[in-house]
């Protein structure tokens, strides 16, 4: 961390609360931080960061392949949602970087308006090439912009594939957005991220109205054959034109329907599920991290590798014997400085 910053969560919070960008911008890269030396004071920040959100928000996903109109629907989700007295965060995950590699100039030219709008903030994607650190630093990324006040966080996922599966864990709606050319084939697009969608968006309705409402009807068909996500939520298909006056109407019905009152209860047990399954990729992920890089087991893994490719070692042959040389000490103290 350069010299400049505040060092304490306490003080860090404070001013992203009060609206300070800057300290939000650096608040964000320390929670997107691999340095082992940032990890603490990142959970403590964002520990305090969710201690101060006051108001209910909303989570949105918004996922589907390059081209499928997801940036321009943003811009103009955001402005109609701003319009309406909402604070909108942009937060792009995008693993592979094939987009920009994540360049603010990327986002700015993507959603212009709502780059450089008081009441939004737009954060282009973290450098990260595995999806699982990716997901959470998002998660992380979503407090600090809730702490901020902006009460409605919409994360961008690009590609089709296990990412929107991630999302999905990550948000309290997911969007898979399409274009209005479904075939009989749904585009290719997998069973998986229907499952795990609470809406079908048709994009473009403009291009080709009829067109568009076919999709719907074959989306609406196919959302039928699966079990959806939710018993109280049936998954919507909407055709939406982000380029027309009052295109984004339907979807903004159905949002306020989603975003309900009544369905709070629903949102927030999604959300305790979904912190429960980050704790357990977390610590897994952590406890394989930190087994790992010690350096004698390092080594033998470099080696079990080498046989593996080699010599044709079985790798659950080389597994085996690889925890037969691991020994893990856990004690039943717990260590100095526990933040538990
Ligand atoms: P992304 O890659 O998913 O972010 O897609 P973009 O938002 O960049 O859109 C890709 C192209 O589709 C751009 O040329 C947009 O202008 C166009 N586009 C997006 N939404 C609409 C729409 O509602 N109607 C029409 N006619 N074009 C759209």
């Amino acid at each position: 961390m350069s010299q400049d910053r505040p060092t304490s969560a306490a003080e860090i919070v404070s001013e992203v609360r009060s609206g300070n960008r800057r300290a939000l911008s650096i608040a964000l890269s320390l929670v997107e931080s691999t340095a082992s030396a940032d990890r603490r004071l990142a959970a403590e920040v964002v520990e305090v960061a969710a201690q101060v959100i006051d108001r209910p928000t909303r989570r949105m996903g918004l996922t589907g392949a390059p081209g499928v109109g997801k940036s321009t629907l943003m811009e103009q989700l955001g402005m109609e949602l701003i319009a309406r007295n909402h604070r909108v965060a942009v937060l792009a995950v995008d693993p592979s970087s094939r987009r920009t590699g994540g360049s603010i100039l990327g986002d700015k030219m993507r959603m212009p308006r709502l780059a450089v709008h008081n009441e939004a903030f737009v954060r282009p994607s973290p450098a990260r090439d595995t999806l699982g650190g990716t997901a959470e630093a998002t998660r992380d990324a979503i407090t600090l912009c809730e702490a901020a006040g902006f009460d409605t966080v919409i994360v961008e996922t690009v590609g089709v594939g296990q990412s929107e599966i991630e999302a999905s864990l990550l948000v309290d709606a997911l969007w898979l957005l399409v274009l209005p050319t479904a075939g009989d084939d749904l585009q290719g697009i997998k069973r998986g991220i229907m499952e795990v969608a609470d809406g079908v968006l048709v994009t473009k309705r403009d291009l080709d109205a009829a067109a568009a409402d076919r999709a719907c009807t074959l989306y609406r068909s196919a959302l039928q054959l699966l079990q959806p996500s939710s018993p109280n939520w049936t998954p919507p298909v909407v055709a939406v034109s982000a380029l027309v006056e009052g295109g984004l109407s339907e979807f903004l019905t159905v949002l306020d329907g989603f975003f309900s009152p009544d369905r709070a209860s629903e949102i927030d047990q999604r959300r305790r599920q979904q912190r429960l399954v980050a704790f357990d990729a977390l610590l897994q992920r952590r406890i394989s991290e930190q087994v790992l890089s010690a350096v004698h087991i390092a080594d033998r893994v470099h080696s079990a590798k080498e046989q593996i490719r080699n010599d044709g070692l079985p790798p659950t042959t080389a597994v085996t014997r690889l925890l037969d040389h691991i020994h893990i000490t856990v004690t039943d103290e717990p260590p100095e400085n526990s933040m538990l």
